[in-house]
């Protein structure tokens, strides 16, 4: 049978999470997906009417197919944790069971299993300022977020994850050369991460024979990248230094994401994986 993917961080078609479930999608794997509450309504009823049916198209000129698309927000691991004013929250009045293990047991319930597990989200509501201003509470929900979300996942789905399969998160580089602009604590987040990468292979990896990666992934004009606000910059300062100088695509990361899902890479587990055109080899730009 093919493989089941949950990618968890999917609200348009812009970002690589989007692109990682077309790579998966195309290389034959059923996709579920989580979506951010506040950002669910917005997504599936442009699903519905059509709206990304062109970034729909794979290479074999089908559509990709989302079997289920089920609300989830990463920062709360069970009811209990959900304070009241989000639970009163319009925003998520309309969505049940979205807390990260009640999605693993609905994932349960609807599949029984899944094969590959990708973390594409990240949110720092103090990106924007640099470290040195930023305040406990904004640094905290950054590593919140961007961070032990992917813990937590890994630790609801691991029990349904089958012998073999795979999880991947996407990080950044400024975990570790300094970005200036990607602050709150943001490059906080992603060293976690990064680090957590090789803690959770290891302990995944024994326990559940699964394998923990993550992508260093170049900068791409996403709906998060667009709210940091330099990703231009970024994205012109990577063209003119970069080994390979082109723009990079989401699918190039998408790609890589299949090929780390795949048993073609059965003993690669705990890496950091740059897809970047070559930017993070570079001491200095020429
Ligand atoms: P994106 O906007 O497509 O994806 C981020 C997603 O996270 C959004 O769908 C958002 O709704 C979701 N999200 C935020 N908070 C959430 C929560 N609490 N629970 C569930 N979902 C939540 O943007 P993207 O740039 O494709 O980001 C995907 C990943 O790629 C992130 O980890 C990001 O840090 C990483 N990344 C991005 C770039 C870039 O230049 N865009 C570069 C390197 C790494």
């Amino acid at each position: 049978r093919g493989k089941r993917a949950f990618i968890a961080g999917i609200a348009d078609d812009n970002g690589y999470g989007w692109a990682i479930a077309k790579s998966l999608a195309a290389a034959g794997a059923e996709i579920l997906v989580g979506t951010w509450v506040p950002a669910l309504n917005i997504f599936e009823t442009s699903l519905r009417l059509g709206k990304f049916d062109e970034s729909r198209v794979l290479p074999d000129g089908s559509l990709m197919k989302i079997t289920k698309v089920y609300p989830l927000d990463a920062v709360y691991d069970c009811p209990e944790d959900v304070p009241e004013d989000v639970k009163t929250n319009k925003r998520y009045a309309g969505s049940t069971k979205w807390t990260v293990k009640e999605v693993a047991e609905s994932v349960k319930e609807d599949f029984g299993s899944i094969d590959i597990l990708i973390h594409s989200l990240a949110n720092g509501p103090e990106v924007s300022k640099p470290l040195l201003e930023t305040s406990r509470n904004g640094y905290l929900a950054a590593i919140s977020a961007s961070s032990y979300s992917f813990v937590s996942l890994l630790k609801y789905f691991a029990p349904i994850i089958n012998p073999g399969g795979a999880t991947i998160s996407l990080t950044y580089i400024a975990s570790e050369k300094v970005i200036p602009g990607y602050g709150g604590g943001m490059s906080s987040a992603k060293a976690a991460l990064e680090s957590d990468t090789q803690v959770l292979a290891f302990e995944a990896g024994r326990k559940h024979k699964i394998r923990v990666n993550t992508i260093s992934a170049g900068p791409l004009r996403s709906r998060a990248a667009k709210a940091i606000g330099f990703i231009d910059m970024i994205i012109d300062y990577s063209l003119e230094n970069a080994p390979l100088q082109k723009e990079l695509s989401a699918d190039e990361v998408g790609n890589v994401a299949a090929f780390l899902a795949s048993p073609l890479a059965s003993a690669i587990t705990g890496a950091v994986v740059y897809v970047d055109n070559g930017l993070n080899a570079m001491g200095v730009g020429v």
